[in-house]
């Protein structure tokens, strides 16, 4: 287990997991697309949905090398991934405590379909640690986290949220998207389950959905048990695909994180900017937590433009910037919350999350920062 570690995290991304290509000894990974294999007796019977067909179970080692954890698991979505795991875990009766502010999607799983199980659950209300120790119970099974999470960039004592789920047997699960396994790797402040979006930062070129699971073999073990069940297997062919993408992950990660910190330092120093949030900003609450925690600060920020800058026309101005709700390729991207993910929440809801009107969450893509600060720079002074 873990051997994979004694490789730089280039080398995992480039060569763990590779498929050998006996027959021709070609350079890359070969696909296999059967979804019928010869039963030879052993107890392994290869099939599609039980994520185990040549490429899937090759490309599970890169995930968990990735994330320094034992084994994987990879997926058609992230949704299908979180899904999997929370119900691996949970049955009637039992309680989870899930961190207040978490992706939409996740939000909307646990909202609409626990209570048709009768699975309880509690939101915290807020990210701090002393929000999460009241809200165990004798039945609370599982602690969910997301650090750092969408739009304003809190971030979550791992450590502690680990600590505590020790301490009354329950087990952690966090969305490590955001960071992905090259700014964070959960596993080594005590987390259980760390899940992925895979269509974000694995992905990075916004042309693939996937999700991947990383845990020990035990955990893994379980997650799959409810995984067959439920048929999230991701395509071989988009395996491949996702294999190939994340030779590049540390290389793309890297350069977006740069350069996300050199928008958010540009950004925090422009007059037409009220506020920044990025947690490798001194002025972050939870900064020197990130830097603990973090191996590098992410490439996701959000600003508040000041006042009378309308945050619909000024993303109508942008040249270079695509306005769009996805995030993490190689490409920048912006999306105003008020006016899109959080759009179905009051206004009073919504300052209760601190998310104003004029809030835009940027994901820096690998553009030079230049070119990036002039188009932002002249979407202003269209916008004023
Ligand atoms: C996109 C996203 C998800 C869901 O992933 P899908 O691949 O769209 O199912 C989960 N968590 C976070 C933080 C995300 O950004």
């Amino acid at each position: 287990m873990k051997e994979s570690k004694k490789y730089g995290i280039n080398t995992i991304c480039v060569h763990t997991g590779e498929v050998k290509d006996e027959q021709f000894k070609g350079a890359v990974s070969p696909i296999y697309t059967a979804t019928s294999y010869a039963f030879d007796g052993v107890d392994v019977k290869r099939y599609p949905r039980y994520f185990n067909t040549p490429n899937q179970e090759m490309l599970c080692k890169k995930i968990a090398a990735l994330e320094n954890t034992e084994d994987g698991l990879i997926f058609g979505s992230g949704m299908a991934a979180i899904s999997a795991a929370l119900f691996a875990f949970l049955k009637t009766g039992d309680h989870v405590i899930i961190q207040q502010v978490i992706y939409g999607g996740t939000y909307n799983f646990i909202v609409q379909e626990f209570e048709k199980y009768g699975i309880e659950y509690s939101f915290t209300e807020s990210d701090a640690i002393k929000d999460f120790i009241p809200l165990v119970k004798k039945n609370t099974k599982v602690i969910y986290i997301e650090t750092p999470s969408n739009p304003l960039l809190g971030i979550t004592d791992m450590q502690a949220v680990a600590n505590l789920a020790k301490a009354n047997n329950c087990i952690t699960m966090i969305d490590n998207t955001f960071a992905s396994p090259i700014n964070q790797n959960p596993a080594d402040f005590g987390i259980d389950i760390v899940l992925h979006s895979a269509t974000k930062y694995m992905g990075g070129h916004s042309d693939i959905s996937a999700g991947a699971i990383a845990a020990t073999k035990e955990h893994i073990a379980q997650i799959w048990k409810t995984a067959i069940n439920f048929g999230g297997n991701l395509s071989d062919q988009t395996v491949w695909l996702l294999e190939r993408s994340l030779k590049t992950l540390n290389l793309r990660v890297k350069e977006q994180t740069k350069n996300a910190q050199e928008m958010a330092e540009y950004l925090e120093g422009s007059t037409n900017i009220d506020r920044v949030y990025y947690p490798g900003l001194k002025s972050h609450p939870n900064y020197e937590l990130a830097k603990k925690q973090m191996k590098g600060f992410g490439a996701m920020l959000s600003f508040e433009l000041k006042e009378g800058i309308n945050p619909m026309v000024f993303q109508n101005n942008l040249k270079l910037i695509k306005p769009s709700m996805s995030l993490a390729g190689l490409e920048s991207t912006m999306v105003s919350p008020a006016q899109t993910t959080h759009a179905l929440l009051t206004e009073e809801q919504r300052l209760k999350r601190g998310i104003r009107d004029g809030l835009i969450r940027f994901s820096v893509g690998i553009e030079e920062p230049k070119d990036l600060i002039s188009d932002i720079e002249q979407a202003i002074k269209a916008s004023l």
